[in-house]
């Protein structure tokens, strides 16, 4: 497994960790004065600013694009929103292209208001993904199906396992020509039993595409805003990270952190020197 004592060049910073308290420009430049090899932003962040100049900025600090977050829902109640929603993600594919990001994260969606047909959120978002493919290939941007915890089933992905995201890119991809593939959260995975076997599946498959990792707090005291620093939790971080690098995962360690009531209340330049102190001792 490859050291990160001393390798924060192999580290990236997602950008939501730090709670959106300053400009992407002002993010770009603290993360590269601290010593991080890469960046994750957020659609939110580019509004009223050109991808370009982003991607130049960002460029300009030393920094690569470890990922660009993330795809609008897919799933909806009548057609015309369907397709509004992929002509949605059509538009952050390009700005994707713009920045070189590795990939583009797809958190899918769950089940649209009113509904409780999953079957169907499900097959929308093996549609919506296709006709998004086609897109993302031609503007050289792979699509990363992020699956999320089964808690998040309803209203933000219906994609729930490693497994599941594998067996749409299987029917998607059958090629497995690195178009499509996986992010791999370990908030969203590491309770999973069938994980280390998933992983080498998506590694031999060419499918692992992003490596999120923060850690999950024993009691959890929100489901979307409380993640754990790594090393404040349960998840045993060095193993999950062992599986993907055994797998041939090579790209960068990248730090999410949702944290309403602790670190997204701390200066920015605080939580990125923790971030990065962690990076380096316990994961
Ligand atoms: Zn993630």
């Amino acid at each position: 497994m490859r050291p990160l004592a001393g390798r924060l060049d192999l580290c990236s910073i997602n950008t939501a960790t730090l709670g959106y308290q300053a400009p992407i420009e002002e993010t770009i430049e603290a993360a590269a004065r601290a010593g991080f090899g890469a960046i994750a932003p957020w659609r939110r962040e580019l509004e009223g600013r050109s991808a370009a100049h982003v991607a130049r900025r960002i460029r300009e600090a030393g920094l690569e694009v470890s990922g660009y977050c993330r795809s609008t829902y897919i799933p909806a109640a009548d057609q015309a929103a369907f397709e509004a929603n992929i002509a949605d993600n059509r538009r952050a594919v390009d700005q994707a292209a713009e920045l070189r990001a590795a990939c583009f994260v797809m958190v899918v969606g769950g089940l649209p208001e009113g509904s409780k047909d999953l079957a169907g959120a499900r097959a929308q978002v093996l549609e919506g993904t296709g006709l998004l493919l086609e897109h993302a290939r031609a503007a050289g941007v792979p699509l990363a199906l992020e699956p999320l915890h089964p808690m998040y089933c309803a209203d933000r992905a219906c994609l729930s396992t490693l497994e599941q995201a594998l067996d749409f890119c299987d029917i998607l991809d059958p090629g497995r020509n690195g178009t499509i593939g996986v992010a791999v959260d370990v908030y969203h995975v590491w309770w999973d039993p069938r994980l280390e076997g998933q992983i080498a599946r998506a590694g031999r498959d060419h499918r692992l595409l992003a490596f999120h990792v923060c850690d999950w707090l024993v009691p959890t005291r929100d489901l979307l805003l409380d993640r754990g620093m790594m090393g404040d939790g349960v998840v045993d971080l060095p193993r999950i990270r062992e599986w993907m690098e055994q797998a041939g995962y090579a790209a960068r360690v990248e730090v999410e952190i949702f944290s309403q009531d602790n670190w997204w209340k701390r200066a920015p330049a605080q939580t990125l020197a923790v971030c990065a102190e962690r990076l380096q001792s316990v994961c």
